[in-house]
């Protein structure tokens, strides 16, 4: 019984390499455009124009830009402040 069961535990571990091998290779092998990317990776990084800092627009400070009807994202209520006090749309101005 005892034995039995080492095999099995075996057998799973085994398998499980083996799948996540094959993960390997056919990501290595396959290049294909849609497929095989991880959601994760797929998260488009917005910058801070301030500082540089990328951040992922859900968890940044947004900020709509006056007329172009853009949408700017800072790290932190702190850049965003900047950016507004540096105003006339132009990000590279600071004065520090
Ligand atoms: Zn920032």
């Amino acid at each position: 019984m005892i034995r039995f069961l080492l095999v099995s535990i075996l057998i799973t571990l085994v398998a499980r390499a083996f799948w996540r091998l094959m993960d390997g290779v056919i990501e290595a092998a396959g290049g294909r455009p849609g497929r095989a990317r991880p959601p994760a990776n797929a998260v488009k990084l917005a910058r801070d124009p301030v500082c540089g800092t990328f951040i992922a627009p859900a968890r940044a400070v947004a900020l709509e830009a006056r007329g172009g009807g853009a949408v700017q994202y800072f790290c932190s209520e702190h850049c965003r402040d900047e950016f507004v006090r540096g105003g006339s749309g132009r990000p590279h101005s600071r004065t520090s």
